[in-house]
């Protein structure tokens, strides 16, 4: 029988791993927590029209990327592939935009992309969204949070701030023109991918990776130069706030950002530590997003990092903290009535100390073979209950990790002795 394997670019998160994976959750969820945000939990499914209006049709993620299927009514559904569109729908459906909205959403995103490191199919992402500030304080305030954020991590030393304005949407039309008029007469020097888009999305072609299109870029009309005056000021404004708060940037013309709804500040963090897939965290404003999703007009800004690419960094930079035996306790017992002593004893235990973690060991065998797998769990003490410790209501506690004295107690001891043993 030919075994059944996880889809290709979606991978398993093993329980070493998992440490990782809840020390950045929980970093990233207490700084958003101090910022005021409040987690949002939403579908992933949505309907497919909801990418398809929010995102842009000519798109990468929807022209090729969406895993799209008829549920079993005839509906068009699609795996989401990122968070904001479905929290606008949220914050729309629930009539939460009358007032200012801070809120953050953690969780699978599925893109059909080529997977490899930092890249995936299943890919998570942690991302916050604000509704209703249409001054730019709240981008300075968005990106403050993330640099507070890799202080908490441990990564700042090794994220580079990059941020742009594209403008307002006649601002970036009128730069779309006079650039499709330049790089038409550069046609031939561009990639394949780049002719294409000249006719798609030509704004994209600005993070082209490909040297010849990279050449021709050097000469190409500045999106800085179409900018309206607001978006000016505002970009302005921005810099200043982050000046002000001393967080080093650097100003990046060709950052467009892979979506259309965002228009005025983008930004991008990126790290040079992790090959072709730096970027870790990217967002930008999108103030007419949630009328274009049925909405009343409501400025919005958020941005989303990429958990796989910070578990790589805090990898990569040992950033995390060391992994912990997941078991304080491993329970042994030579069976029948001992079984039973230790069964009731550990409920007990459980009751009176619930941040301990307690194993009992499953399967029978010798005291030897048990007290080896006890060994080898990482457990810092062996439980052990035998016919003399049934009899006398006692339970025998053997230090795994330290030259100690085995010790025989009585039942009631048992937890204030581990607490005592814990603290120290
Ligand atoms: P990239 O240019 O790397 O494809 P993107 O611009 O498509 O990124 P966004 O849609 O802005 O990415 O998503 C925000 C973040 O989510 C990215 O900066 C990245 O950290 C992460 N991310 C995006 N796509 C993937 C993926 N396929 N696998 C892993 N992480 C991803
Ligand atoms: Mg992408």
């Amino acid at each position: 029988m030919t075994t059944i394997r996880a889809i290709r670019g979606m991978s398993d998160i093993l329980p070493d791993e998992s440490e990782r994976w809840q020390y950045l959750e929980r970093t990233v969820a207490g700084v958003l927590a101090s910022y005021g945000y409040g987690e949002i939990r939403l579908p992933i499914v949505e309907q497919t029209a909801l990418f398809r209006r929010s995102i842009g049709e000519v798109t990468d993620i929807v022209e090729k990327e969406m895993y799209s299927f008829d549920d079993r009514n005839g509906e068009s559904l699609t795996l989401r592939p990122e968070g904001t569109a479905g929290c606008v729908r949220a914050a729309i459906q629930n009539s939460l935009l009358g007032t200012v909205q801070r809120l953050w959403y953690s969780g699978p995103m599925f893109r059909y992309e080529r997977p490899q490191k930092g890249r995936q199919r299943q890919f998570h992402q942690i991302g916050a969204e604000v509704f209703g500030v249409v001054t730019p304080e709240i981008d300075a305030e968005l990106i403050l949070m993330t640099a507070r954020l890799w202080r908490a991590l441990g990564v700042a030393e090794h994220v580079e701030l990059q941020v742009n304005s594209i403008g307002n949407s006649a601002s970036r039309q009128a730069f779309r023109a006079a650039l499709v008029e330049y790089l038409s007469a550069h046609h031939a020097a561009l990639d394949e991918d780049s002719q294409r888009r000249l006719l798609s999305n030509p704004l994209r072609i600005l993070d082209s990776k490909h040297p010849g299109t990279q050449a021709v870029l050097t000469h190409a009309p500045l999106l800085a130069d179409y900018l309206d005056d607001e978006s000016k000021a505002d970009f302005v404004r921005v810099r200043e706030l982050l000046d002000a708060a001393a967080v080093p940037y650097v100003v990046n013309p060709s950052l467009v950002r892979g979506l259309d709804y965002y228009n005025k500040t983008v930004f991008e963090w990126v790290t040079d530590r992790l090959g072709a897939q730096g970027t870790v965290c990217a967002g930008g404003r999108y103030d007419s997003l949630v009328e274009q999703l049925g909405g009343k007009p409501t400025p919005g800004i958020g941005f989303a990092m990429g958990k796989e690419r910070l578990v790589l960094l805090l990898e990569a930079l040992e950033a995390a903290p060391a992994a912990v035996p997941a078991v304080d306790v491993y329970a042994v017992n030579s069976g029948g009535g001992a079984e039973i002593a230790a069964f009731t004893a550990l409920e007990t235990l459980r009751s009176a100390l619930p941040g301990l973690r307690i194993v009992q060991h499953t399967g029978g065998g010798s005291f030897r073979s048990q007290l080896k797998k006890a060994d080898k769990s990482g457990a810092r003490w062996a439980l052990i209950w035998g016919d003399d410790e049934v009899a006398n209501a006692t339970v025998t506690v053997k230090s795994l990790r330290e030259q100690a004295e085995q010790v025989a107690l009585p039942l009631a001891e048992l937890a204030g002795f581990l607490q005592r043993g814990t603290a120290s």
